[in-house]
């Protein structure tokens, strides 16, 4: 290990970056390196060959020049939740910004600047004390960074748009170690590619993001028996495709658990859970969602307010660090009876107790961000389906992800084309391409080619530059 003192024990191979980097380095047998490679996905057990973690813009741009004149891949690390484990590599240089958190918030431009190593929880630990809140993700020990470049749903998407819709400005480390400012003014390109273009065009070491005014939500759940769950996803449709934007109606499919709310012959059992989040006046949540329940009358259900923070770490519990995950998503047109239908197949055929199916009608303020402010594909798809396997049984992986693969294909009719970039996982090059459709993807190498021309930033959902095709 090399020390922030600078003091080294053992053998110390990267001394040319040493002497100019005030974070830590660990290197294979120092102590925390076994912790700090961890990424959140137990599949993905990588020996980078050194990690670097940074303190400061100036000490990624050291790490990347250093893995350029050692010849090490990068790879880069925000929250380390990408489920394809990108943010670790065997044998390469891992730039570690999980040191890089803080968050300062100024009230009245209803702006925060935060770093690039932050979790959705150190931003709304700075914001929501104030009322403020940027719209991010469903899960607060997510990292901000992947979340963002990649696009960014959440509970306030549908209200005030995607979290890369959020990011006025970026500082930015570019692949050839230079800092720059990506800005309406100042590489405006670079800006225009970081909301949606993912990982691929810098590493951006301070987001400055806009935020939005939340207090309490009105937040209710209801549970349904399979067998009697076709009606309540026809209700849903209707429902959803017609909803306020201050209403976000979500679905999931699971096994039950023991809550007191659930009937108990339920518990243990898949099930198909709604859910609604109404960000208007919380007392008038339970009226606005009377379209839903009153019609699709669930067998046990829970009402009650929330504060945004409570809102946010709902899902934290769910999906802990260190189990294996596999997951597929994909656009839909419509939840048609069909496809309905197809969702309860896949819920019933489900291997493990702790994977889940999750749905939601999208669009609102999605949609009403014009199209061309980022780079951000397929803002009009209305549903988002994803399949998220996880278990912890090694022995367990081919019939796991198999179930996931079989979850998405069956959907195969009413697919809408693409997918999310922040669930794309083990496919081939050409998914990244379908994802941004032609005339994006080919701006988007055009931006590579000029930020990133030897794709050193490749260990994500890579575009690749014009000239390396
Ligand atoms: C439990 C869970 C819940 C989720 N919920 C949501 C959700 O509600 N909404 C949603 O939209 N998505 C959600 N996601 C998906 C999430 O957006 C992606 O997994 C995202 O990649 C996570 O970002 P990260 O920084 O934690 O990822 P990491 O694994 O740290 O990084 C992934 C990639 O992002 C890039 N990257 C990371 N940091 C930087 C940086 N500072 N600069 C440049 N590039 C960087 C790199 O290319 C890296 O390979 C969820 C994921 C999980 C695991």
């Amino acid at each position: 290990m090399i020390d922030v003192d600078g003091q080294s024990r053992g053998h110390d191979s990267h001394a040319g970056l040493r002497t100019q980097f005030t974070g830590q380095l660990l290197s294979p047998g120092d102590a925390g390196y076994d912790d700090v490679r961890k990424v959140w996905n137990g599949m993905h057990d990588r020996r980078p060959a050194l990690i670097a973690r940074c303190l400061t813009a100036e000490d990624v741009s050291a790490a990347v020049r250093y893995a350029g004149t050692a010849g090490l891949p990068v790879t880069v690390r925000g929250g380390g939740h990408n489920v394809a484990g990108t943010a670790v590599a065997d044998g390469a240089l891992m730039i570690d910004l999980s040191l890089m958190r803080a968050v300062s918030v100024d009230l009245a431009a209803e702006v925060a600047e935060a770093e690039g190593g932050c979790l959705l929880a150190d931003v709304d630990a700075a914001t929501t004390p104030h009322g403020l809140a940027c719209p991010a993700g469903v899960v607060s020990h997510t990292g901000l960074a992947g979340l963002a470049l990649g696009g960014g749903y959440g509970w306030l998407a549908r209200k005030w748009g995607l979290t890369c819709d959020h990011i006025l400005a970026a500082e930015v480390v570019l692949a050839d170690g230079s800092i720059v400012q990506a800005t309406p003014d100042e590489h405006a390109d670079l800006l225009w590619g970081l909301r949606g273009g993912g990982g691929n065009f810098g590493i951006v070491t301070r987001f400055r993001l806009r935020l939005r005014q939340v207090g309490s939500v009105h937040h209710q759940v209801g549970v349904y028996p399979l067998d009697e769950a076709a009606r309540a996803l026809a209700e849903y449709r209707v429902f959803a495709e017609n909803q306020h934007p201050d209403m976000h109606a979500v679905g999931c499919m699971k096994i039950a658990g023991r809550q007191d709310w659930i009937p108990r012959s339920l518990w243990g059992q898949p099930a198909l859970f709604l859910t609604a989040v109404w960000l208007g006046a919380p007392e008038q949540g339970p009226e606005a969602a009377t379209g839903l329940f009153g019609k699709a009358v669930p067998a046990g259900s829970l009402s009650r307010q929330l504060t945004y923070a409570e809102l946010q770490a709902l899902g934290d519990h769910g999906e802990p660090h260190g189990n294996r995950y596999f997951t597929k998503s994909c656009y839909l047109g419509d939840i048609s009876p069909e496809a309905a239908a197809a969702f309860l197949t896949s819920a019933r055929d489900v291997r493990s107790p702790l994977s889940s199916i999750d749905f939601e009608y999208l669009r609102g303020e999605i949609t009403g961000v014009p199209d061309a402010e980022s780079a951000f594909p397929r803002r009009d798809a209305p549903y988002i389906y994803t399949a998220s396997a996880q278990w912890t049984d090694p022995a367990q992986d081919a019939e796991n992800i198999a179930w996931t693969r079989r979850s998405v294909e069956q959907l195969e009719p009413w697919h809408y084309g693409g997918a999310y970039v922040n669930y794309v996982q083990d496919e081939p090059a050409a998914k990244v391409r379908e994802v941004y459709r032609e005339d994006r993807y080919r701006n988007l190498m055009a931006l590579k080619s000029q930020y990133d021309p030897a794709n050193v930033l490749r260990s994500n959902q890579n575009i690749v530059p014009a000239r390396a095709e």
